[in-house]
């Protein structure tokens, strides 16, 4: 069975420093202080290290043969967004990022979807930037959760998603710049507690706004099962019956309406939140990811989903065919 990972992130061996080409900023770059290992610094500081699985096309085609998963869909890691920066400076390192997704792509078509990355801080740009992807053959794009600490509900970005409708790009929305993450430090709080809700602020913002009500064709997938969505949607809706005044301003459609019209991965890492979420959302809307090559991610691909015992249509949906209608794109393109 063809198996798609919906959620892995990738970046180019080599970057400019930014930092100094553009003369200001913490922007991300790569020391490659020793074989098969790079320093991510954003600045002068530390961020994490990465191992050559994430710049290494044919290392990670490799890897994913162990779990006989064929397509890794890519997209860049959420810091490199860059929003906060000057905005042609953002468009100029996104133009980066997506042209080493597109040689990619044109590489091993068999192995690789890329989805892009904008500048959502300016919509003229960024709009521009997806007419480019698009006719190169990128599947859509990333974003984050919030820009810059506005939600995605800001009018400033409808434009956005509207061009994105209009090209049937795919978007993947990505917990990132976490609220509260200067109070959390510790604990990795801002990965455990500020990312699931990232997202369910973004999924919110996307219904409360109206935003799916005005654009049906627009396909979402929120990252992470949707993060705390799902889970605490019972207290969403009881918020939207009870406080109309506060949470229907903007879109008078019951937010438990749009369940299965937007898409969501698999990284649960818990087989009963899984089952909870595919009785929500239907087989057809959640997707095989894994966060790879991260480790709060599922490095085993959808081992434990092999584990359910689902049956086999639902295993089917979960690995390509709910991907497929996201990414508008054939199983049959990826056979040999
Ligand atoms: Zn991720």
């Amino acid at each position: 069975m063809l198996k798609i990972d919906a959620h892995t992130h990738i970046l180019p061996k080599k970057m400019p420093n930014w930092s100094e080409k553009f003369g200001y900023g913490d922007f991300i770059y790569l020391q490659h202080h020793k074989k098969g290992f790079a320093k991510m610094m954003r600045g002068n500081q530390f961020f994490r290290e990465i191992k050559e699985n994430c710049w290494d096309a044919r290392v990670r085609i490799e890897e994913y043969e162990h779990f006989n998963t064929k397509v890794q869909v890519v997209c860049t890691i959420p810091v490199m967004f860059s929003y906060w920066a000057k905005p042609l400076d953002c468009l100029d390192l996104s133009r980066f990022l997506n042209d080493h997704l597109v040689d990619l792509v044109k590489t091993f078509p068999k192995n690789y979807v890329g989805l892009g990355t904008v500048p959502m801080q300016d919509a003229d740009l960024a709009i521009e930037e997806l007419h480019r992807i698009k006719k190169e053959g990128l599947a859509g794009i990333q974003i984050g959760s919030n820009i810059n600490d506005e939600n995605l509900s800001e009018s400033k970005f409808y434009s956005i998603f509207e061009a994105c409708a209009t090209l049937g790009l795919a978007v993947m929305v990505h917990p990132w710049n976490m609220m509260g993450e200067k109070q959390m430090q510790r604990y990795w709080l801002p990965w455990l507690v500020g990312m699931p809700a990232e997202t369910a602020r973004a999924v919110c913002s996307l219904i409360f706004g109206g935003i799916f009500e005005r654009l049906p064709h627009l396909r979402v997938m929120f990252a992470h099962a949707g993060g705390s969505f799902l889970p605490t949607l019972g207290r969403i809706q009881h918020g939207f019956d009870c406080r109309p005044d506060l949470v229907a301003i903007d879109n008078p459609v019951n937010p438990k309406s749009y369940l299965g019209k937007f898409w969501i991965d698999s990284v649960t890492h818990d087989p009963l939140l899984l089952e909870y979420v595919l009785k929500l959302q239907g087989s057809k809307r959640v997707m095989l990811g894994s966060d790879y090559p991260f480790p709060l991610g599922d490095l085993e691909i959808g081992r434990f989903i092999e584990d359910m015992h689902l049956p086999p249509n639902v295993k089917e949906d979960i690995y390509c065919n709910a991907a497929a209608e996201w990414l508008q794109l054939t199983k049959e393109q990826f056979e040999k």
